[in-house]
C-alpha cells in the first residue's frame, strides 16, 4: 500500500492554495470588500470554511455547471450540498416559480398546489399526512416537538456524529462513552444531555439500553448516515431499530433530506422502512426554500387529541412563510417533472460510474482508501475499510488531505462538496463530466506520489 508523504502533501497544498489565489482575483476583491459589511466577509459563517483562502463568488449556473465572477466554469458535484440535486435552474421549476411569482408568493392561505404535493408525498413515502416548513431544520424541530407532545416523554435519541440542521437537541456527541455537548455548540439553551441520548449507529445493544426506560419520545435518524461520510446500516439494523422503537413506544423519525439521493421515495421507500414520521427539505423545491414533514394516521390521531387550534400559531410550530405559494409551486414542479423516477434512472448509474472510476485509481495507485455510494451520491475516504459508526468515521478525518483534494479538484474545474469529498449527481450531469472527475482525481493523487 502507498502512504501519503506528509511533507509532499504540505508542499502540494501550498502550491494549490497559491494557484487558487492567482486564478480568482475578482472573488478575492469581492471578499475583501465584503469584510466591511458581512461578518467574516461572507453571508453565512460556514462559507469561510471552504478550502481556498476565500470563497468563490458565483455568477450563474445551469444544470451541472456554474460560472464564477472570474469567468471560470466548473462542474458542480457539490450542488448546494443537495439543495440543487435537481441541477441548477431546471426548466420546469423555473417556469413554475416565475409564473407563481407573477401571481403572488405568500398569503397565509393555501393554494391548490399543496394538495397535489400532499398526495404525491403520500404516494412516494407511504405516510398519510403532510405539513410544510421552510427548512429541513424546521421540519426536524417540529417533528421532535410533536413527538414529545404526544408521547409525554422528554428525551430524544440521535446517533453520534449525526447532523440534522441547527436543531438544539442534536448538538451532542460521545467522548469515551460519555455524552458531551458537541464542539462549537453556540449559546445552548440547555445542556443537550438534558434533552438527548446519543449512541453509536449500528449498535443494537446500546439502542435497547437507551430506550428501555421508555423516557425517549423519538429516535431522529438518517436511514444511512451521510454527514460524517456515508455509513450504511448493518444488515438487519433497520429491522431491529423498528422493532425496538415499537416495543418501547418510541416514535421513529426518518430524516430523508440527504438520503433522497437513494430514489424517488428516499431510502425509506427503496428499503421498505416504516417510520412514524419523515422529514425532507433542501432539493424538494429545486432549492427554493421549502421542506416537509409527514406522519402516519396513528400519529395524526394522537396530534389531534393532544393539540388545540388555539395554540397553533404560538405553540412552537410555525413560520409566517411556511407553506407559502412559491415553495409549493416549486415542490410541485420538482416532484412532477424534475426528481422523477426517470431522473434517478439516469443519476444512479452515473454515480456508479463515478464510484468505479475512483475505485480504479485507488486500486492502480495502491492507496488505502475507499469509495462509497448511496444512490446518486458517492464519496471517497482516506481509510481502508468502511466505518460502521460515527466515531470510526470521525477518527478517519484528515483535514489537510481533504483540503488538498478539494483544492486540487477546484483548480481543475470541479467543485466537490466541502468538509468531506462527496459528489452528488444531477439529472443534467453527463458521462463525460464523470470521466472528467476520474481524470482530475488521478492527477490530484499522482501529484502526491512518486
Ligand atoms: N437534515 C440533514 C440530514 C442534513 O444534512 C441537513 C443539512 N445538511 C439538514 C437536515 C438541515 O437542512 P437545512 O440546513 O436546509 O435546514
Amino acid at each position: 500500500m502507498n502512504t501519503i508523504d506528509r511533507a509532499r502533501l504540505k508542499n502540494a497544498l501550498a502550491q494549490a492554495e497559491q494557484r487558487f489565489i492567482t486564478e480568482h482575483p475578482r472573488s478575492q476583491e469581492l471578499f475583501e470588500r465584503a469584510k466591511a459589511s458581512l461578518l467574516g466577509g461572507v453571508p453565512m459563517n460556514w462559507m469561510v470554511k471552504w478550502a481556498g483562502a476565500f470563497p468563490i463568488f458565483v455568477a450563474e449556473a445551469s444544470g451541472a455547471h456554474f460560472t464564477d465572477v472570474d469567468g471560470r466554469r466548473y462542474l458542480d458535484l457539490c450542488l448546494g450540498d443537495t439543495g440543487a440535486m435537481t441541477g441548477h435552474a431546471p426548466a420546469a421549476s423555473v417556469e413554475a416559480t416565475v409564473e407563481r411569482v407573477r401571481r403572488g408568493v405568500t398569503f397565509m392561505l393555501p393554494t391548490e398546489d399543496a394538495l397535489w404535493v400532499g398526495e404525491e408525498l403520500q404516494r412516494r413515502f407511504g405516510l398519510r399526512y403532510w405539513q410544510f416548513t421552510l427548512t429541513a431544520t424546521d421540519a426536524n424541530r417540529f417533528a421532535i416537538r410533536l413527538a414529545r407532545q404526544i408521547t409525554g416523554r422528554k428525551f430524544i435519541l440521535v446517533f453520534n456524529w449525526c447532523y440534522h440542521g441547527t436543531v438544539d437537541e442534536t448538538f451532542i456527541t460521545l467522548k469515551d462513552g460519555v455524552a458531551i455537548p458537541r464542539q462549537g455548540n453556540l449559546g445552548p439553551a440547555v445542556d443537550p444531555a438534558a434533552t438527548t441520548r446519543v449512541i453509536e449507529f449500528n449498535d443494537r445493544l446500546a439502542l435497547e439500553a437507551a430506550l428501555a426506560s421508555r423516557e425517549v419520545a423519538c429516535v431522529l435518524a438518517e436511514p444511512v448516515m451521510t454527514n460524517i461520510g456515508i455509513i450504511h446500516p448493518d444488515p438487519g439494523y433497520h429491522d431491529a431499530l423498528r422493532a425496538i422503537t415499537r416495543r418501547t413506544g418510541t416514535l421513529l423519525i426518518m430524516d430523508e433530506t440527504h438520503t433522497i439521493c437513494a430514489g424517488p421515495g428516499g431510502y425509506t421507500r427503496a428499503h421498505g422502512l416504516q417510520p412514524d414520521m419523515l422529514t425532507l427539505g433542501k432539493p424538494i423545491g429545486s432549492g427554493i426554500p421549502g421542506a416537509v414533514y409527514g406522519f402516519t394516521e396513528e400519529v395524526a390521531e394522537r396530534i389531534r387529541q393532544n393539540t388545540t387550534v388555539e395554540d397553533a400559531d404560538t405553540g412552537g410550530i410555525g413560520g409566517t412563510l411556511a407553506g407559502n405559494a412559491l415553495s409549493l409551486a416549486a415542490m410541485r414542479a420538482t416532484l412532477e417533472r424534475v426528481l422523477t423516477p426517470e431522473a434517478y434512472a439516469r443519476t444512479i448509474p452515473l454515480a456508479e460510474r463515478f464510484e468505479a472510476g475512483v475505485q480504479s485509481v485507488i486500486a492502480e495507485k495502491q492507496l488505502p482508501w475507499i469509495v462509497k455510494r448511496l444512490g446518486c451520491r458517492a464519496e471517497y475516504w482516506f481509510r481502508p475499510a468502511p466505518p460502521r459508526n460515527g466515531a470510526e468515521a470521525a477518527a478517519a478525518v484528515d483535514a489537510e488531505l481533504d483540503r488538498y483534494m478539494h483544492l486540487a479538484a477546484l483548480n481543475r474545474g470541479i467543485l466537490m462538496t466541502p468538509f468531506h469529498n462527496m459528489a452528488l449527481i444531477s439529472p443534467q450531469t453527463t458521462e463525460a463530466d464523470i470521466d472528467h472527475h476520474t481524470q482530475v482525481f488521478r492527477e490530484s493523487v499522482e501529484a502526491l506520489l512518486d
